[in-house]
């Protein structure tokens, strides 16, 4: 038997997609790096429809955050990729593998392999060394499938939008303020008597809100307020059989009327 490390609902998709022999293990959801406990469950909660679409047991969650602190408190300010990342992957991965040998299980593998933030090549030698060490076989590999066919097979389920632990979480947000005031000041620059779509950032905006008429202005000023979807109430020519908007940074989803 094989245990399965889950870190998240789309990296097991992928996983069991890519490795289907690896749908028979046994899944162990242990990732007390998660920040915060409502973020745990909110992943957990997508994992556990994945079990079921799989029909597969579902562990139940158990969080342990107590287990990460003295890896976040030693190694808050390093950068996502560094030592932190290391030591949170080993912690993981240690514990699969007591896990599985406790069990009985022959090997052990991880969902990690499965993400694109993740580098294939440090997951193999930190678990080829925990395998080492208690004797038991690690399965790697490339798990990752391309993100077109990723985007089809994870739709609906929740993604989310950060690594994981409370570090992590202040790097996007700063990363999120840095971009939000760079196109603020893009549109304050280049549509400075447009500065009021700034409200539909995120949101969904009607192309009768916008007034260009241009495509590439359109395009651009989407690119800059990046709304969440364009609702195409005029019809437009230029977006007709358009299901997206593609800006060149940002591809913005189009909605018309026959959507509704
Ligand atoms: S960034 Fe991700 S992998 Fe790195 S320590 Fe945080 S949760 Fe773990």
């Amino acid at each position: 038997m094989n245990v399965l490390h889950v870190c998240c609902a789309p990296d097991l998709v992928s996983t069991v997609f890519k490795m289907e022999e690896l749908r028979d293990s046994k899944f162990f959801f242990y990732n007390p790096n998660i920040f915060p406990e409502e973020e745990f469950f909110r992943r957990y909660k997508a994992f556990k429809e994945v079990c079921e679409s799989l029909s597969v047991v579902c562990p139940e969650p158990s969080y342990h955050p107590e287990d990460f602190s003295k890896i976040l408190d030693s190694y808050v300010d390093e950068k996502e990729g560094g030592i932190r990342c290391s030591k949170c992957i080993e912690l993981r991965l240690k514990k699969t593998a007591e896990m599985a040998k406790s069990i009985g299980a022959e090997s052990f593998s991880t969902t990690l392999l499965a993400s694109p933030r993740k580098s294939v090549k440090l997951i193999t030698l930190i678990g080829d060394k925990i395998a080492n060490d208690l004797s038991i076989e690690f399965i790697s590999g490339n798990f990752r499938v391309d993100r077109g066919k990723l985007n089809t097979l994870i739709r609906g389920i929740y993604k989310q939008d950060y690594c994981g632990c409370q570090a992590s979480l202040s790097e996007k947000e700063k990363e999120r303020e840095i971009r939000d005031a760079r196109d603020r000041e893009r549109l304050e620059r280049d549509f400075g008597d447009l500065v009021d779509l700034w409200r539909f950032r995120g949101e969904v905006v009607l192309r009768s809100e916008i007034p260009v008429n241009d495509i590439s202005e359109l395009k651009k000023l989407i690119g800059i307020i990046k709304p969440a979807t364009l609702f195409d109430d005029l019809e437009d020519a230029e977006l007709k059989n358009k299901r997206w908007l593609k800006t060149g940074t940002y591809n913005c989803r189009i909605l018309k009327e026959k959507d509704q």
